[in-house]
């Protein structure tokens, strides 16, 4: 490093060293009570158990009949089994009769099996079309094809019995687990609540969207592609506003955001302005400045800021460039974010993928190439957006990954293979 800061590493620390550190000052939020419906992506802090069946009794797969399975025995199209039809029962009911033999009762989907019926014999083996082409109500069926005991039933407890676990705590709710919940009757549910994530950008030059803008002056682009990224992680974004180069504004800024669960700022903290930054956070908390050894994000600033005695609030720099401070949130907020909402597994799930285009990197840095990842037969192709420039944010909403060449990798040619952090999956090429 060329640096006569003391503050400045000696050495660049690796992604991994950056992202431990960050991490072991990441602990596991408390928990709450949700709605289920405000509960996608939440983690469950309590084990789950159920105190009902899941069919709660047995009943009907098909719209059928229900009958005595040994009544149907030898039915076929040229010698039908006629049985009479004493009743019928429809979800949400429950049966009023009894099937005997010769009998049978029309049932829909979900109803519960009459008493006698060991079998369902659904609509399409028997003549039941033909009579509602007819719309003649009639009181036999004629069975065209037999059924086996238990056939078309759906028994009590098969999916889930009385008194069985069901979730553990630490389950990720999706719509599925969220849909087996609401099978269950639960309403709210324990979960680990979402962190709330402050946001400041900072800098002389910043304009806020929907102000005028002057000359000299460039768009606060960060604030909301750090916003919408925290809420695509599940965390909360609480826009506190851009901090301009002086400490009293960072300092006022600084005070709104101890509320919250980490501190995310952007820029002021490459060479050029970190003074500021460092003068309010040695007084107010810590801060350390390291050069990670990728590219871009080689400038971040780690530390916290003392919320009281006891609490503090972590603070993780972001540098300013748009790309740059993209890319060191994917690297280091997102496993952050997850963390706190008590997640386990905090890795970008990654692909390998030929390179449509050979990569150069000449300081052999770590460094993430913004790709559009494309399937084409079996493989998956990555592609480079264009100019890698980390103040070049059109080639990032190009990408759907990034691919990462490693360290003192100095090239990686085109048709070789690398591995790519998938950033979105829902592009119509995959
Ligand atoms: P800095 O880290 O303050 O030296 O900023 C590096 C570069 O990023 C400069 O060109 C800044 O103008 C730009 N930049 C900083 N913050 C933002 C922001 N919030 N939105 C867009 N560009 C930014
Ligand atoms: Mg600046």
């Amino acid at each position: 490093m060329t640096t006569n800061n003391p503050n400045f590493s000696e050495n660049m620390l690796s992604v991994e060293e950056a992202r431990n550190n960050i991490l072991e000052m990441m602990s596991v939020l408390n928990s709450e009570h949700l709605p289920i419906s405000k509960s996608l992506g939440h983690v469950l802090s309590e084990d789950i158990s159920s105190i009902i069946n899941v069919p709660p009794w047995n009943n009907s797969a098909m719209d059928g009949f229900a009958v005595i399975a040994s009544d149907t025995n030898g039915a076929s199209d040229v010698n039908p089994v006629n049985l009479n039809v004493i009743d019928s029962v429809y979800a949400g009911d429950m049966p009023n009769s009894k099937v005997s033999p010769n009998t049978a009762i029309r049932i829909m989907t979900g109803a519960p099996i009459p008493e006698g019926a060991n079998a369902v014999v659904p609509f399409e083996q028997t003549n039941e079309t033909q009579q509602k082409n007819t719309h003649q109500q009639l009181n036999t069926i004629s069975i065209l094809k037999p059924v086996k005991e238990n056939d078309y039933i759906r028994f009590c407890g098969e999916d889930i019995k009385s008194g069985d676990n069901i979730f553990t705590k630490g389950t990720i709710l999706r719509p599925s687990e969220i849909g087996v919940l609401a099978t269950l009757g639960f309403k709210d549910i324990p979960v680990i609540r979402k962190p709330k994530i402050a946001i400041i950008s900072t800098g002389n030059e910043l304009t806020d969207i929907g102000e005028p803008i002057e000359l000299g002056k460039i768009y606060d682009a960060n604030t909301y592609s750090i916003a919408t990224s925290v809420e695509k992680y599940g965390g909360i974004p609480i826009i506190i506003g851009i901090a301009r180069d002086n400490e009293e504004s960072l300092n006022a800024l600084l005070d709104k955001a101890l509320e919250y669960d980490i501190l995310v700022t952007s820029a002021g903290v490459s060479k050029g302005d970190y003074d500021i930054v460092k003068n309010i956070l040695s007084q107010r908390g810590n801060i350390e400045f390291w050069s990670v050894n990728m590219k871009p994000a080689k400038p971040i600033a780690f530390g916290w800021i003392n919320k009281s005695k006891t609490t503090k609030l972590p603070l993780l720099g972001l540098p300013g460039n748009p790309v740059s401070a993209m890319v060191a949130f994917e690297q280091f907020v997102r496993p952050s974010i997850l963390k706190l909402k008590g997640y386990t597994k905090l890795n970008k799930p990654s692909i390998q993928a030929i390179l449509k285009n050979t990569i150069k990197n000449e300081d052999g840095r770590r460094m993430y190439i913004r790709v559009l990842v494309k399937k084409e037969g079996v493989d998956y192709y990555a592609e480079a957006t264009g100019n890698q420039g980390s103040h070049v944010l059109t080639s990032m909403a190009k990408a759907n990954g990034l691919a990462i060449c490693p360290e003192n990798i100095l090239e990686i040619k085109s048709g070789q293979t690398i591995e790519v952090q998938m950033i979105d999956w829902h592009v119509d090429d995959l």
